[in-house]
């Protein structure tokens, strides 16, 4: 018997799913991979132009896996969460030397690589190799808990249960590429977070929230705690040619691999004994601005300061950059705070 859910949504996908998305053709695993890492945490219309960079600079697989590191991070610099580009970059090296280039087969085999957790494998299982695989993605979770009207929080560990056992209740497993496509389209052009449009939804008629008229209640979330505050201080040390250091952050943590201007947690009474203690004279500190960055569970306050070391001695790896150079991989607010407020003309340059 065909499923209530499914049956419509297909129907529906038919005629006004998206059927000319980049990924789509070919969709083959290695493109349904990458769009699926870059769709993560960010929306279509961001990720279509950077889809297409990627693709141009590293058509294949191997062309990934091969490539330098610091190229996939300049390629991916501006999409946020950098984590993903280095499992990319790891993952593409072990399909390539484990599995002679092609993604494996089997669920088990795909969730082990890194940075592939099961709804990622889902979608390369059905919208890459066209077998049978279930998706949950952020689209699919809040369709879902909407129809269902799920009475959970819905980042908690029995929702998700719940979650993933409707998902697989719900997939058609000889059409698992149509639906994983459609239920997305559908999260993303009717069952939108924020004014959905209920009346043109093919599953109006048996979805719980809609019939309790209570639609954006649904997913339930958690009350949000206030953002926590990191304070931190941004040195943007310049030399006589007024280049400045930018140096390469670990390749674990926050903007992980990429160039950035060199921080301290000291307070900012304390960020003169802090450069005394490391060789930097403060005689030419200068404020120069602040900036602030929100991540999922603080906010990063940047105090900005500027100090001339024509003699500066770095220990540890990055390069001078100088204004109007080919930029190295750089976070966004850094990049933004570079594009905006660093000019040659500056009289601090
Ligand atoms: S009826 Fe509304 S809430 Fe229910 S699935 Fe459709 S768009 Fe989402």
């Amino acid at each position: 018997m065909a499923d209530a859910l499914a049956a419509p949504l297909l129907r529906w996908f038919a005629e006004h799913g998206r059927h000319d998305l980049p990924w789509q053709t070919p969709a083959t695993p290695y493109r349904v991979w990458v769009s699926e890492i870059m769709l993560q945490q960010t929306q279509v219309s961001t990720v279509i132009p950077y889809f297409e960079r990627f693709m141009a600079a590293f058509p294949t697989l191997a062309d990934l896996a091969m490539a330098p590191l610091d190229a996939v991070l300049s390629h991916w610099a501006g999409l946020g969460y950098y984590a993903r580009a280095h499992r990319l970059h790891a993952c593409a090296d072990i399909v390539l030397r484990q599995y002679g280039g092609e993604f494996p087969a089997t669920l088990a085999k795909l969730i082990a690589l890194p940075g592939i957790g099961r709804s990622t494998a889902g979608a390369i299982r059905a919208l890459g190799q066209g077998a049978d695989g279930v998706i949950l993605d952020g689209n699919v979770r809040r369709v879902l808990a909407r129809y269902h009207a799920l009475p959970l929080d819905a980042r908690s560990s029995p929702a998700e249960k719940l979650l993933w056992g409707w998902a697989h209740e719900h997939t058609p497993h000889d059409r698992a590429g149509a639906y994983a496509q459609a239920i997305m389209d559908l999260g993303a052009t009717l069952c939108k977070p924020y004014q959905p449009e209920c009346p043109r939804c093919p599953l109006k008629e048996d979805c719980q929230a809609y019939r309790r008229a209570d639609v954006t209640a649904y997913p339930r979330k958690r009350i949000r705690q206030e953002r926590a505050i990191r304070q931190r201080q941004a040195l943007l040390i310049h030399d006589a040619q007024g280049r400045i250091w930018l140096q390469r952050r670990p390749n674990r943590g926050l903007w992980a691999g990429l160039f950035s201007w060199p921080e301290c947690e000291a307070a900012e009474q304390d960020l003169r004994a802090w450069l005394e203690h490391h060789a930097l004279a403060p005689a030419t500190l200068e404020k120069a601005g602040s900036l602030q960055h929100d991540f999922t569970h603080y906010r990063l306050h940047l105090q900005l300061w500027t100090l001339a070391a024509p003699t500066f001695v770095a220990e540890k790896p990055g390069i001078w950059y100088a204004y109007g150079a080919e930029k190295p991989a750089l976070p966004a607010p850094v990049e933004r705070y570079l594009e905006e407020s660093w000019s040659p003309t500056c009289p601090l340059w």
